[in-house]
């Protein structure tokens, strides 16, 4: 990475800062209220420090193996974030690792979460991800399976629940995939107090997340550029 591959990471991120702004103010939204997690997943490491001397601090990783890569880098991130499907054994390389699993989508994963946290006297914050669409592409639970998921991770110590994530189906409109969610938040959220954030949007949608009250964007391409091939 050269100076100007690092410079135009700091432009992009200009650029997607003054995106979350306009779209929140169109909103009649506060900007602050919606962090921006900065997905570098198969990005080199000299992309991130960029990222971070330009003020950064949230990252997103999709695999395991590469967030604990990225990890012994010592890049200076503030706080990483696990975005990609979980399987079990790979737990213990996240949890504890991260401020947030945005991605539990099923009773086993939850439990293998909140037993490998309790056990180093830790809790895990995680969102629990939704499936609105029963694409089963990316993962997800069913809205169907959402109660019973929720009064699931209640029972756990070592994980609480912050809230919602989803990845909206490509072949339709991103918005009634968001309003969707932000409507489930806000039919769960009396019972469950805890369930407050809303993950959703990224490079190509970002705005209309905003509109439907995103509290986390995840920024892949609008940040870093096109992704390089798989490491
Ligand atoms: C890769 C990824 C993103 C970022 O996608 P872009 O389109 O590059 O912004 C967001 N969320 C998840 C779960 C991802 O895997």
């Amino acid at each position: 990475m050269d100076d100007g591959q690092a410079r135009q990471i700091v432009e992009r991120l200009t650029d997607v800062r003054l995106r979350i702004a306009a779209a929140a103010n169109a909103a009649r939204r506060d900007p602050e209220a919606i962090r921006l997690v900065a997905v570098s997943k198969f990005q080199p490491e000299a992309a991130i420090a960029a990222a971070v001397a330009a003020g950064q601090t949230d990252f997103g990783e999709s695999r395991a193996k590469e967030l604990t890569t990225k990890l012994a880098a010592s890049i200076g991130v503030a706080r990483w974030h696990f975005v990609g499907r979980l399987q079990r054994n790979k737990v213990r390389d996240v949890v504890g690792r991260v401020a947030l699993i945005h991605s539990v989508d099923r009773p086993s994963l939850a439990t293998a979460i909140a037993e490998r946290a309790a056990r180093d006297g830790r809790t895990q914050s995680v969102l629990i991800q939704v499936d609105l669409r029963g694409e089963h592409r990316k993962g997800g639970c069913a809205p169907t399976d959402l109660p019973a998921l929720l009064a699931h991770a209640e029972e756990l110590d070592g994980i609480a629940v912050a809230g919602l994530m989803t990845i909206p189906p490509i072949d339709d409109a991103p918005g009634a995939a968001f309003a969707d969610l932000a409507r489930l938040r806000d039919r769960f959220q009396p019972s469950h107090p805890t369930l407050v954030e809303l993950s959703m949007g990224m490079s190509a949608d970002l705005e209309t997340a905003v509109a439907h009250g995103a509290t986390i964007v995840r920024i892949g391409t609008a940040v870093f550029g096109a992704r390089p091939q798989r490491p």
